[in-house]
């Protein structure tokens, strides 16, 4: 018989995540904040059932996965209001999933909770964006116990490609900042070549096929080089998301007194790109930033 999990959150990540595990197999007790997307799964497949709190999906089942935006949505969720958390409904044995990227304390504290009870957490934030969500190639990156890493690993298998266990309560998460400091980094170096090289009159298709055949080369270039110097930032990661990840990565780093200031500069890049009206924009428009300092357009060349 097919297992009965929990799912909260059904956003641009979530939907396609339960999807993947109906698919798969599994029966799936779902809530989300806006109604239409669980009417739309309970009419697509069998497997569904509607559940009206997060405390009624804790009620049905004993392992729920969350896929929510950041962590005051995890603390609502999970502590509830007028005590329809998912914590009233979980005891001895639950576990919670929260794929969520949120804050490393965040997690730490939901998972102390539940223990109290007897129960755990998990924290498996993701990358590998709505393309490896849809695709189940996820890599997801894990804190918690082994034991609970290892019951958890079924499901983790159907949504993701790479899955590693990072270690304790809360390390999934710092994982996932260190990939997003990565990853901003990243678009920062790649945006200020592109745009200096094609100012000075380099084709930036050369630059980008240069760069990526040595020790410069990275996923961002190759991946989103070709659009970036085309002018196209459909998200993809929007802009909005990685800063509020920065906000995460600013904050840890101010708890474990470690200065992060390349990462700081580039986050004050992407708070001017927001106060601009491009917050809804793939992160990759990091270099229209640099072109507006530059005075320089490179799709325009
Ligand atoms: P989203 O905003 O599309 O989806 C979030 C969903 O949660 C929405 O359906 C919303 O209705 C629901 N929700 C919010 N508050 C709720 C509440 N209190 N109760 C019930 N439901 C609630 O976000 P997303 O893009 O799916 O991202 C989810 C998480 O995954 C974020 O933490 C994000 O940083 C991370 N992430 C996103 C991507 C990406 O490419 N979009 C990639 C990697 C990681």
């Amino acid at each position: 018989m097919a297992e009965k999990i929990g799912f909260i959150g059904l956003g641009i990540m979530g939907e396609p995540m339960a999807k993947n595990l109906l698919n798969a197999g599994y029966e799936l007790v779902i809530h989300n904040r806006s109604r239409a997307v669980v009417d739309r799964l309970d009419g697509e497949f069998d497997g569904v059932t509607a559940a009206g709190s997060p405390k009624e999906v804790g009620e049905a089942v004993s392992v729920v996965v969350t896929m929510l935006p950041d962590s005051p949505e995890v603390n609502d969720v999970f502590y509830g209001v007028d005590g329809d958390g998912l914590i009233e409904a979980m005891s001895a044995g639950d576990l919670l999933i929260d794929m969520s990227t949120i804050a490393p304390a965040t997690a730490i504290a939901v998972n102390a909770a539940l223990e109290e009870r007897g129960a755990s957490a998990l924290d498996a934030p993701v990358s590998g964006g709505d393309q490896g969500a849809i695709a189940g190639t996820l890599s997801i990156m894990v804190g918690g116990t082994a034991a609970d890493f290892e019951r958890a690993m079924p499901i983790f298998e159907v949504l993701g490609g790479t899955v590693t266990h990072c270690g304790d309560a809360g390390a999934g998460q710092t994982v996932k900042a260190c990939n997003q400091i990565a990853v901003a980094v990243n678009y920062a170096a790649a945006s200020e070549a592109l745009v200096l090289g094609a100012k000075a009159g380099v084709d930036p298709e050369k630059i980008i096929q240069v760069l990526n055949g040595g020790l410069a080369a990275s996923r961002v270039m190759e991946l989103r080089g070709p659009t970036m110097i085309e002018g196209k930032f459909d998200p993809g990661f929007r802009i909005d998301l990685h800063r509020k990840d920065l906000g995460i990565i600013m904050d840890t780093g101010k708890e474990f007194g470690v200065a992060l200031p390349v990462t700081a500069l580039v986050s004050q890049l992407y708070d001017a790109l927001a106060a601009n009206g491009r917050g809804d924009l793939d992160h990759s428009a990091l270099i229209t930033a640099i072109e507006t300092m530059a005075g320089f357009k490179v799709a325009d060349r």
